[in-house]
């Protein structure tokens, strides 16, 4: 049997993602697709004749994550008013875009994405994401690992109100009562997907809906989470209030999508069940609301949108020091931008968060929400080889996460897809950010 290619990265300083002092000097060495070692140069040799990449002027970190994005969205980067390419713009095509919006980010450092969800003016968008991923998987497309959610939602969800409430409705599928519910559910894992996506409450970027209504009953969300667990699958439950937190608990969710209104019970019951929870904050901040109306978005939802921003900003604060389990997630689809995912650590940071923890949760943290930690989310021997080098400190200024010509290399499984060391001029997306043009302009 041939014996799995060797290679050894040389880095300045290494973030192992798990909390650990950096370590100085280090030498990361792979096996295949996977780690065999980590240390210091004194600690690790490099065995003679193996191939060494050279990154001694960077930090060493593994490849991030973002747990919550729809690749599907009309981005604002791709698009330039959502509601028009809501009419002109095809699910084939949108599918398209989804693949590029996947390799923005990728080509950042971001080697894992949880993809929660989309529909197109012909229904759901599940077997057109689990294509990418499966593509991706397969080697046969360069981009990031992609999980994938599937919107499972009633009549006039918020989910479904993210599509304009007067559309037609062409092959629509919605479902109400915990059977037709149980059955969108399972035809969604039938289409492969790896997560299913409801809501309990309202949400903010919908127009002319509160945030605070109910969506499912109880009974419909415990027949959701129910169905994704009976095939080992996990269920995402998007919560405005206490109330929906108190419904996504009790139906067993295994992570709570959002930070905005909570109560002391609500709090005590998420850190009770040790539920994972993503704050999406990039996409409350006065940046996100500015792109939002540049647009096209509505004065109605703007507005909701400012006025949930404190309560958003003070129960992440809460959260944090009270010890609730944090796994980052932007709910990027329009804004800030594919591939500025890391302003989401930069927001964490900005209210209070340590630079160490807010790395935990685009590392770590998101592996273990995922439940993929034994093979993601550190660099450990044996772990897969998804590693970052940066060039620059991100404990010192994590806004450099953010530039692109800071992230130096990126790699996943092994594989190295861009390098931007000097010399050096592999990427992934062959064209400048905003040099193309936008289709529905
Ligand atoms: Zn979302």
């Amino acid at each position: 049997m041939a014996t799995a290619k060797q290679l050894a990265i040389k880095g300045k300083a290494l973030i192992d993602g798990n909390g650990g002092p950096v370590l100085a000097d280090p030498i990361v060495l792979l096996e295949g697709s996977r780690i065999a070692a980590v240390g210091s140069k004194d600690q690790v040799k490099i065995p003679h004749g193996v191939e060494v990449v050279d990154a001694s002027h960077c930090t060493l970190m593994p490849g991030m994550m973002d747990l919550h994005i729809h690749l599907c969205m009309f981005n604002n980067r791709t698009f330039k008013n959502y509601r028009v390419a809501q009419w002109e713009v095809t699910p084939h095509l949108q599918q398209m875009y989804a693949y590029f919006h996947s390799q923005l980010c990728f080509e950042m450092g971001f080697t894992t994405l949880r993809d929660l969800g989309q529909q197109s003016t012909r229904g759901l968008m599940t077997e057109s994401m689990c294509a990418v991923r499966d593509a991706i998987d397969a080697g046969v497309l360069a981009g990031p690992r992609i999980v994938v959610g599937a919107f499972t939602y009633m009549t006039g969800s918020h989910l479904e109100l993210i599509f304009p409430r007067a559309a037609e409705r062409h092959g629509f599928q919605n479902a109400d009562g915990p059977w037709e519910l149980r059955k969108l559910a399972r035809t969604n894992l039938r289409a492969g997907c790896d997560v299913i996506k409801t809501c309990a409450s309202g949400g903010g970027g919908t127009d002319k809906e509160e945030p605070d209504v109910r969506n499912h009953t109880q009974e419909e969300l415990d027949a959701m989470v129910d169905e994704a667990h009976a095939l080992h699958k996990q269920a995402a439950v998007h919560c405005f209030t206490p109330g929906a937190h108190r419904m996504a608990l009790k139906a067993g969710a295994d992570t709570i999508e959002h930070m905005v209104f909570h109560d002391d019970d609500s709090m005590e019951k998420i850190i009770a069940a040790g539920v994972w929870m993503t704050p999406t904050l990039a996409h409350r901040t006065d940046h996100a609301i500015a792109i939002r109306k540049d647009i096209g978005t509505p004065e109605f939802t703007l507005k909701k949108m400012k006025t949930i921003q404190p309560h958003c900003y003070k129960t992440f604060q809460r959260f944090y020091k009270a010890g609730v389990n944090i796994a980052m997630g932007t709910d990027m689809g329009f804004e800030p931008g594919m591939g500025s995912n890391a302003f989401e650590l930069e927001t964490y940071v900005g209210l209070g968060m340590k630079p160490m923890d807010a790395i935990l949760t685009a590392t770590r943290n998101a592996a273990r929400a995922l439940k993929r930690d034994k093979d993601i989310g550190t660099l450990e021997a044996g772990k897969i080889a998804d590693i970052v080098a940066v060039d620059g400190d991100p404990l010192a200024d994590i806004r450099i996460l953010q530039e692109r010509k800071r992230i130096q290399l990126v790699m996943k499984e092994g594989d190295i897809y861009v390098d931007r060391r000097p010399g050096h001029a592999k990427e992934i997306v062959h064209a400048e950010p905003d040099s193309w043009r936008k289709i529905d302009a």
